[in-house]
C-alpha cells in the first residue's frame, strides 16, 4: 500500500464520497486505512465503570484503501509514485506534476 499515515485522500466511493480528510491510521495487513471525519459510526455505548452514564460515541471505521485516492496540494486527486535519488533514497512523489509527496 502506497498510502500512510497522515496522507491527505479523498474518497472515491461510499456513503462518504467526495470527502476529503487525513490519514489516521494504516492497516496493511487489510488494506484498509482510517480516515479522519470518514466513515463515522455512531455508538450507542452503555453505561461502564469509565462512564457511568453511557451515551453515544463517534467511532471511525476503517474503509478499503482502493476506495480512497491520495491529494497533491497542487492538483488534487492524483496517484503517488516513487522517485529514487542519487543515493538510493526512496521518496514519493505526485504523478502529475511530480512534487513530493
Ligand atoms: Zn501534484
Amino acid at each position: 500500500m502506497r498510502l500512510r499515515k497522515g496522507d491527505k485522500v479523498r474518497v472515491l466511493s461510499g456513503k462518504d464520497v467526495g470527502k476529503t480528510g487525513e490519514i489516521i491510521t494504516v492497516l496493511p495487513k487489510d488494506n484498509k486505512v482510517i480516515v479522519e471525519g470518514v466513515n463515522v459510526v455512531r455508538k450507542h455505548q452503555r453505561p461502564t465503570k469509565a462512564m457511568q452514564n453511557g451515551g453515544i460515541l463517534d467511532k471511525l471505521m476503517p474503509i478499503q484503501a482502493s476506495n480512497v485516492a491520495a491529494v497533491c496540494p497542487n492538483c488534487g486527486v492524483t496517484r503517488i509514485g516513487y522517485k529514487v535519488d542519487g543515493s538510493g533514497v526512496k521518496s514519493r512523489v505526485c504523478r502529475k506534476c511530480g512534487g513530493d509527496l
